[in-house]
């Protein structure tokens, strides 16, 4: 007879987006005519850069050809796009093409990635952030059932806090963590990690024969000029970290599917004595379980690193970028407190009066008709807060500011 997976009953019912979903609906309900101002939406609203599409009609045509037809590609993806992406990301950071695996999402991956590791490795995890790096690691049975606090027995979460500027700082506690995962710029509070705080976990993992899983996924929002865009930019982070990017946020490929990690070969564990390569073992899972890429998708990617490529995404972050710029100005002049923006199109706001998020979101909907995801649907250390995206259009930016100026 079958018997389930039980870990994924351990699973808290995914109920943010439904919840959200459903508090909109009562709210036009009643409300038929009200216009609604989406800030929740967590994808990119521009279209895809014009030299991307034209690679891609390129390349699709490409396949229809018997000269230029192409069937399985490299599961780790074709050495062009391999190549460029050393070429223009890690130049000086010694990166090699080999080390960089394509692969169809940085969310697949990163939830992949915790399968080469041992069922009794600790993870650490940030605080709030994106979902999916505690709940793969539930799917796989690294935590005990959740607690009546709303937490995971047996997962460390890392606090960030305006108290510590956002910042995950090191554990206290003399049980070392495993598997560190980071997410900078963080998704949902929108702040990178100073260079400062990726040392000192760097460091931490060096001490401990820890692996740090670093989710760049906003890596191209970084402009401040003293926060590090690629973990590599660190001293002795290959030997001990993997870093996870996307071209679904700067480039808007969230629909087309396209992202890369990048395994350093220097990156190695000792078990039981032996010494293991996590590339070696990285490629091995990535042949077995994924086929590569669309080879349309990968010629369109390789554009983006084209004069005309670059110019393009630049344009796409600066303008997402300018947006938060506006609307977290905005927010300040009316008195709300209000963190990120600035490396990052999320904006991270304190509620009014210490409100509750989700007595918050009910507050933005129902007087000022907008909608933000409440700080507390990313984890427990985001309650208190509200997420606002800046992927939204700017006249729904400077219509939502006209709301709450109202009120
Ligand atoms: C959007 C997002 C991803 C997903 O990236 P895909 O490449 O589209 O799968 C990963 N990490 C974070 C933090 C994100 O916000």
């Amino acid at each position: 007879m079958a018997k389930l997976n039980h870990h994924f009953s351990k699973l808290s019912q995914n109920y943010l987006f439904p919840e959200i979903e459903r508090r909109i609906a009562k709210y036009r309900e009643k409300n038929p005519s009200a216009e609604i101002l989406d800030l929740g939406i967590g994808d990119i609203s521009e279209p895809l850069p014009p030299s991307a599409i034209r690679a891609l009609c390129t390349a699709s045509c490409e396949m229809g050809d018997s000269k230029g037809f192409r069937g399985y590609g490299p599961s780790e993806g074709y050495s062009f796009l391999r190549e460029t992406i050393a070429t223009h990301e890690y130049e000086r950071l010694g990166i090699d093409p080999s080390e960089i695996f394509i692969s169809d999402g940085a969310q697949s991956d990163i939830a992949n990635f915790q399968e080469l590791f041992d069922i009794n490795n600790k993870i650490a995890i940030p605080d709030p952030t994106y979902p999916v790096y505690l709940a793969s690691n539930v799917m796989a049975g690294r935590t005990r059932p959740m607690t009546k606090q709303g937490r995971y027995a047996g997962v460390a979460y890392l606090e960030c806090l305006e108290k510590n500027n956002f910042q995950p700082s090191l554990p206290p506690y003399a049980q070392p963590f495993d598997l560190i995962y980071l997410c900078c710029p963080n998704n949902p509070t929108g702040v990178a990690l100073t260079r400062k705080t990726l040392e000192d976990w760097i460091g931490y993992a060096k001490n401990h024969g820890s692996i740090l899983l670093i989710d760049g996924a906003y890596s191209d929002f970084v402009t401040s000029p003293n926060i590090p865009r690629s973990i590599y930019e660190i001293e002795g982070a290959k030997e001990v970290a993997v870093e996870f990017r996307t071209f679904s946020k700067s480039a808007g490929f969230t629909g087309l599917r396209c992202s890369y990690t990048v395994v350093p070969r220097a990156l190695k564990i000792i078990d039981h004595e032996e010494e293991f390569s996590i590339h070696a073992l990285w490629n091995r899972r990535h042949q077995t379980k994924f086929n590569g890429v669309a080879y349309p998708i990968q010629r369109a990617a390789e554009a983006l690193f084209t004069e005309e490529g670059k110019k393009e995404v630049k344009g796409l972050v600066s303008s997402y970028l300018e947006r938060a710029r506006f609307f977290s100005e905005g927010l300040k002049n009316i008195g709300y407190t209000v963190y990120g923006g600035v490396d990052s199109p999320y904006l991270w706001c304190k509620t009014l009066c210490e409100t509750p998020s989700w007595d918050f979101f009910d507050h933005l909907l129902e007087q000022h008709q907008i909608v933000a995801i409440p700080g507390s649907g990313f984890g427990k250390a985001g309650e208190g807060f509200v997420r606002f995206s800046a992927f939204a259009t700017r006249e729904t930016l400077q219509k939502a500011l006209a709301q709450l100026k109202k009120g």
